[in-house]
């Protein structure tokens, strides 16, 4: 396919265009159906909702996700253990795997004998994949479901697929240049490598390659990274967001404004310590359910943590979004009972050229949390008392908490990667 020339598709858009209570219904009935199916076949599923005399037909709507736990990877780990080896989370017998995948930690995965889920074909799409394009897979074809994931999904688009698997960075060159790829998908530091190394062999990337849309994944993309990319290869270079225990929950569009949820796919943003679904717009852990019957997730907790938002995306898609991953859930500290997070306090800090390093320090003053913030400034000599004034008033407004500022000298913050310090004694 030419530069340029992306039009038709395979893929159906109308369901992406379904209004929310639409989108909500087709949820709704997709949820009675998995949680009716992996209480049949699940036998986690079943002592689950029995332990909690919660019948399969009370779960009627997204709401009633509520009243079951989050299952979290540690607690796959421990259930793997006690019920080898896929946990009693797999719906169907073990002659009905296409293939068992290896995580790392010897988790097992089952994986289904037809690929069926729509939901990275959906995501592809959104990048720009097209029947006639040739596509370069460079995720790791061993053990792991990643690349078998998007290979099924390339093909559900009419894409020609090469399982180039990862590494191999020189013949990955020569296959980009030799078979004119179009599309390439992988990790984007791994482009980056197969820029460079390109460049060294005297290639010219926009003369010699007929690369035109890159779907990359499994890392941070920096905006940096993404521009140098794009304008290098002249292509068009978007990303997706899952993990491989549930498959695909978020990509970007053309627009970039956040990441589409997939239709099919529950996502809940929820309040880590109380499992409780949080409203659009809240911070929280991303919680997913999806309807694969033979390894199904209900609430299964990602620990990435985001917010959501449904105003409409200028690309025409009416689904809610991931607006962006903004760290893990066990960075999280609660002072005073909200939610305190490195990215709000990097955030904050990054307004004052004046820091050169911070760490937040919260303490217990009788039944109280006191939250520090240890400040070492890049010039001693500033007015310090105007600085903390208009930090504090910062820090109060932004966090919504009382924060008080600390001078400290050189070199007391010695370990600037751990931005909040948790040092409450509980006894
Ligand atoms: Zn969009």
């Amino acid at each position: 396919m030419a530069k340029g020339e992306r039009t038709s598709g395979y893929f159906n858009e109308k369901r992406e265009t379904m209004s929310q209570d639409e989108r909500r219904n087709h949820l709704n009935g997709k949820l009675r159906a998995i949680v009716k199916y992996a209480y049949k076949h699940s036998s986690t599923t079943r002592e689950k909702l029995d332990s909690l005399q919660v019948k399969p037909e009370e779960m009627d709507t997204i709401d009633d996700l509520q009243r079951l736990p989050i299952t979290t990877k540690p607690d796959l780990v421990e259930m793997q253990k006690s019920t080898p080896p896929f946990g009693g989370f797999e719906g169907v017998p073990i002659e009905k795997m296409r293939r068992i995948y290896v995580l790392p930690g010897l988790i097992y995965e089952p994986g289904e004998w037809e690929y069926k889920d729509t939901r990275w074909a959906e995501a592809l799409y959104a990048c720009g994949f097209r029947t006639g394009d040739i596509a370069q897979n460079t995720f790791n074809y061993q053990m792991w479901p990643f690349a078998f994931m998007l290979d099924d999904s390339l093909k559900m688009l009419g894409c020609t697929t090469i399982p180039a698997g990862a590494g191999n960075t020189q013949m990955q060159v020569q296959i980009m240049h030799h078979l004119g790829v179009t599309g390439y998908v992988g990790t984007p530091s791994f482009l980056m490598s197969i820029a460079e190394r390109a460049e060294g062999m005297g290639f010219d990337l926009k003369r010699d390659f007929s690369l035109d849309i890159g779907f990359v994944g499994a890392e941070m993309l920096p905006e940096s990274l993404r521009e140098r990319l794009e304008k290098s290869f002249g292509m068009t270079i978007r990303q997706c967001y899952g993990t491989v225990d549930v498959g695909c929950l978020g990509y970007e569009c053309i627009e970039k404004e956040g990441m589409h949820i997939p239709d099919d796919v529950i996502v809940e943003i929820v309040d880590p310590e109380t499992g409780r679904s949080l409203p659009l717009g809240a911070t929280g852990e991303i919680v997913a359910t999806n309807f694969n019957l033979t390894f199904p997730m209900i609430r299964y907790g990602t620990g990435d943590l985001s917010f959501q938002s449904e105003e409409p995306c200028p690309c025409g898609r009416t689904s809610t979004r991931l607006m962006k991953i903004l760290g893990r859930t066990d960075q999280v500290t609660k002072v005073r009972g909200m939610f305190i997070h490195p990215w709000q306090t990097d955030g904050l800090m990054a307004k004052y050229p004046e820091v050169d390093k911070y760490q937040v320090v919260v303490t217990r003053s009788g039944y109280l949390d006191e939250m520090t913030f240890r400040i070492e400034l890049v010039d001693e000599s500033i007015d310090k008392a105007l600085l903390k004034g208009r930090l504090e008033r910062d820090i109060q407004d932004t966090l919504n908490l009382k924060g008080e500022v600390e001078f400290v000298n050189r070199g007391v913050i010695f370990d600037k990667h751990q931005k909040i310090k948790d040092e409450r004694k509980w006894e």
